[in-house]
């Protein structure tokens, strides 16, 4: 990689996901999070960082550096899959309790599982985020100690959060936790396991989803803007649940309240605002949760081949990635907590098309930022040959130029506030 300088480096050469833990690991009297101009959520430093400190970032930061699953993984009864990475088991399935699969962002899966370990001891907290209640078009990082706390933070958040801004705090008061998060959150609590051993013990479950990117802040003040809302009238923004995928639901203080469709919000043309997705999503190497114990993918309905968004109970498909993932989601649904059903790991490649472009095309993004000296993340174990090869050269070199072509117009740059 041409060396990252800095913290403000990660951050404006667009590579930053916003996951929150350099501040966690700092401190945030050091470090803070904060929503810059752009409309992610980026690191603002508050005192000077020693060189130390500095190369502690660059460990786990996420942004620049993510190393893929190991092989052995998978063990002798599961499938290391070329594009959709290692598989020990894979299920749909939803939530039992019909309340939270009402009310999640697909069946509840994710839900059912925090609750699960918390309920049976397995872990003393659950990380995740919730919608924020000062200012509800945003998300915060939620250390949950109980199952109506995990519920409370159902739904997609399609927007800046900072998840694992608790993380140290948790290590430090000596706390046993799962992490929900996004794969990007995944990797980094990967990467901190790598120079902090306490992780191994006391972070046991990471649940995570794919992962179509996270879109700014500005585009839910647009869906805002389109009802004729202030942000400062909301007293609630849901992008979907209560429904599958339920409607992205604007509540304000005063009492009205507007719906869209998924289909409206995400596929109808000529809308004011679009998913504008932060540059590091466009050469993620896993939106796809590899690095997760249990992957919680929607489990959409298939029609000619293609998914559907028509509202229907909600449906997850549960991935067993780890031993242990695996061995959680057969305890989950003894225990009653989740309904599993049969699913076939060929049914992904339709189901989840649109993660293709992307997986295939990574490294040859990649590629176009290290060829203009751009300081490029270091992805390691991503498979980088096969998936040049399966993209084929005409997709790669399409790749390669629309990086560089992006690049050169400074369209990956990010203000640092
Ligand atoms: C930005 C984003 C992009 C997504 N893209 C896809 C996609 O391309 N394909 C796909 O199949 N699914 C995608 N999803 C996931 C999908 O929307 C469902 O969240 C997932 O299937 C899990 O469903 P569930 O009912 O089990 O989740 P729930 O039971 O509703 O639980 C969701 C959990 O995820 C946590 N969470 C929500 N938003 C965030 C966030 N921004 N950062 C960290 N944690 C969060 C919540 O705190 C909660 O614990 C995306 C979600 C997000 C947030
Ligand atoms: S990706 Fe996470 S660790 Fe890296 S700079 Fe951004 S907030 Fe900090
Ligand atoms: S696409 Fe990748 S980098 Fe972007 S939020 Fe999702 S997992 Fe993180």
């Amino acid at each position: 990689m041409t060396r990252v300088p800095d913290l403000e480096g990660i951050v404006s050469h667009g590579l930053c996901t916003g996951c929150g833990l350099c501040a966690s690991l700092v401190g945030e009297d050091r470090l803070g999070m904060a929503v810059t101009s752009y409309g992610q959520m980026r690191p603002q430093r508050k005192q000077a960082l020693d060189a130390a400190t500095l190369d502690r970032i660059r460990a786990v930061c996420p942004g620049i550096r993510v190393r893929g699953p190991d092989l052995e993984q998978v063990g002798a009864g599961g499938v290391f899959h070329p594009v959709w990475g290692p598989v020990r088991s894979i299920q749909r399935g939803f939530a039992a309790d019909a309340s939270v699969r009402f009310r999640a962002a697909a069946g509840g899966a994710l839900t059912a599982l925090g609750v699960f370990l918390l309920e049976s001891g397995a872990v003393d907290a659950v990380l995740h985020v919730r919608a924020s209640e000062s200012a509800p078009l945003l998300s915060d990082a939620q250390v949950s100690t109980s199952a109506a706390q995990v519920k409370s933070g159902a739904q997609s958040r399609y927007g800046p959060a900072a998840p694992l801004l608790p993380v140290h705090r948790l290590l430090d008061a000596g706390q046993r936790f799962a992490v929900i998060g996004k794969p990007c959150d995944v990797a980094a609590i990967r990467n901190l396991a790598r120079i902090d051993p306490r992780v191994e013990a006391q972070i046991p479950y990471c649940l995570t989803i794919f992962c179509g990117g996270v879109p700014t802040w500005h585009t839910a003040r647009k869906i805002a803007a389109h009802h004729g809302v202030e942000e400062s009238e909301i007293a609630v923004f849901r992008w979907r649940g209560h429904g599958w995928p339920g409607p992205t639901h604007i509540e304000t203080r005063d009492g009205r309240s507007y719906d869209l469709s998924y289909e409206q919000v995400w596929f109808a043309p000529g809308s004011a605002w679009h998913y504008d997705i932060q540059f590091r999503c466009k050469i993620c190497p896993d939106a796809i949760g590899e690095l997760g114990d249990v992957t919680c993918p929607d489990g959409w309905i298939l029609q000619d081949g293609r998914p559907i968004h028509e509202e229907a109970p909600g449906v997850n498909l549960l991935i067993g990635r780890t031993e242990r993932g695996e061995r959680l989601i057969a305890q989950a649904a003894a225990a009653g907590a989740i309904v599993l059903q049969p699913c076939a790991l060929a049914e992904l490649d339709a189901m989840h098309a649109d993660h293709l472009p992307r997986k295939l095309s990574h490294p040859a993004r990649v590629a176009g930022l290290r060829s203009l000296g751009e300081p490029a993340p270091r992805f390691q174990n991503f498979r980088r040959w096969r998936m040049l090869w399966r993209a084929g050269l005409s997709r790669s070199l399409r790749a390669f130029a629309g990086t560089r072509r992006r690049v050169r117009a400074g369209a990956h740059r990010e203000p640092l506030r």
